[in-house]
């Protein structure tokens, strides 16, 4: 590298405009292919487990008995097949700011969905 190539350089990195921003505090671009990373809303899941059989990195795991869905962002690939096999659509790619994941510690959130009650038939009801 020449030394007019290297100067031109050296002055172009000490002037110029970072070539990365300061996420969290600047906003992440966020485009149409974006994925995100996955989150649940407990209050309409079923617990059918249908996620969980569709993950290819085993990173959730639903517990009907006990009501619980959970989730290792450590092993998550963001494939979003989870979103897409869910039937109660309760699962979505968010794209905002989560923190970081630094332990391996798996994220648990307790379902709480109630399945409505069947209306009476109208015969029952009256007699
Ligand atoms: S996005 Fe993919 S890897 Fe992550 S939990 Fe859903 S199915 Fe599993
Ligand atoms: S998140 Fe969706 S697919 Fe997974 S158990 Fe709940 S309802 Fe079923």
């Amino acid at each position: 590298m020449g030394f007019f190539t290297m100067a031109k350089t050296v002055l172009q990195n000490l002037f110029g405009r970072p070539p990365t921003r300061r996420y969290p505090a600047v906003p992440a671009r966020v485009g149409p292919i974006t994925r995100g990373h996955v989150t649940i809303d407990p209050a309409r899941c079923i617990s059918c487990g249908l996620c969980m059989r569709r993950c290819p990195s085993q990173a959730i795991r639903v517990e009907r008995a006990e009501k619980v869905w959970e989730i290792d962002r450590f092993r998550c690939i963001a494939c979003d097949a989870c979103v897409e096999a869910c039937p109660a659509k309760c699962l979505i790619m968010e794209s905002g700011y989560i923190a970081p994941v630094t332990e391996k510690e798996v994220e648990r959130h307790p379902i709480t969905y109630v399945k409505p009650e069947r209306p009476q038939k109208k015969e029952a009801a009256e007699g």
